[in-house]
């Protein structure tokens, strides 16, 4: 199952193995701190965390290596609710989410992912192509389109702002429940990627004044310390509502939301709405905290 890939991936900080042997003393703390800088969660969030788990040690009076286990579960659980937050669909219609995320994060994937649990959940979906710049991103979005009934609006090297506003005025007139907007990852020209996509924001605000709604930035979970830097920039640019980290399956790196969630290089909280467990359909989970914490330290 998708859970036990994300704990085969996360298992590999080895965190779990540190609490095989049966002593609490320092050499504990001083393991558990290290393995989750490695697991990319930084010096900042690690610091914390285990700080704040000696706390609950002391207090709580905890003997076992067992009971220390639970214990920073249940710290890391907290530390990420920061970050949970349900993807809602069904009170504004349609739903605009503009999606970015730079190439190979693993956008189109995700997107349609994303689009096939809509529907799946009843919702009314059309996607608009606006990576225009990459024809086989657009032939790619409009093949996977048409095998799995969800409407595409594409455009020929358009300008991807246009396709935008297209997408949204049909989803209007269409009654479309969502309306998600795919945008380009890297320009072929010197043209400022976050330029672009600011323009691209105005115009779907333009075509609906309450749009758009979600502003996703899709980041690959094993870039580390690179995905908090994207987190930022696309954050200031664009003003993000949510993430998709994705590729947290195989992976060592899951503590990277533990940084994210204790807004480290200068990085909002910002909620993880989804987590990429792998390439198939059904790879897109919701974000659980506790879910995620016990994969992490399992
Ligand atoms: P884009 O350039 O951002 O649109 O990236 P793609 O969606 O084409 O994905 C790039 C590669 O990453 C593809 O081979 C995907 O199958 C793969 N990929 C995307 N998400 C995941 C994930 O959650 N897990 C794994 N293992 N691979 C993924």
């Amino acid at each position: 199952s998708w859970m036990s890939r994300l704990r085969q991936g996360l298992a590999r900080t080895s965190i779990g193995g540190i609490f095989t042997g049966s002593k609490v003393d320092e050499s504990l703390y001083d393991e558990l701190e290290s393995a989750l800088i490695m697991s990319d969660a930084g010096v900042q969030a690690s610091t914390t965390l285990i700080e704040a788990l000696r706390q609950t040690v002391r207090k709580e009076r905890l003997q076992s290596a067992q009971e220390v286990r639970e214990a920073l579960t249940d710290v890391l659980t907290e530390h990420l609710r920061a970050l949970e937050k349900p993807f809602e669909v069904g009170a504004i219609k349609p739903l605009v989410v503009m999606i970015a995320g730079v190439n190979g994060a693993g956008k189109t994937t995700s997107i349609g992912k994303l689009a096939h649990a809509l529907q799946a959940g009843g919702a009314r979906v059309l996607l608009a192509a606006g990576d225009t710049f990459r024809a086989a991103a657009r032939e790619q979005l409009i093949e996977w389109g048409n095998r799995n009934h969800v409407a595409v609006i594409a455009q020929e090297g358009g300008d991807p702002a246009a396709v935008a506003f297209d997408a949204v005025t049909a989803g209007h007139a269409r009654h479309m429940d969502v309306v998600m907007v795919d945008t380009a990852g890297r320009l072929p020209t010197q043209l400022h990627l976050m330029e672009e996509l600011k323009k691209i924001r105005r115009v779907i605000h333009k075509a609906d004044q309450t749009a758009p709604h979600e502003v996703l930035l899709v980041v690959d979970g094993n870039t580390g310390q690179n995905a908090l830097a994207q987190v930022k920039a696309f954050d200031t640019a664009l003003n993000l509502t949510g993430l998709i980290v994705t590729k947290l399956d195989g992976t060592a790196k899951g503590g990277v939301l533990a940084a994210l969630a204790s807004g480290a290089q200068g990085c909002r909280p910002i909620p993880v709405y989804w987590i990429g467990v792998g390439e198939q359909l059904e790879d897109l989970q919701p974000f659980v905290a506790r879910e995620f914490a016990q994969a992490m330290l399992g």
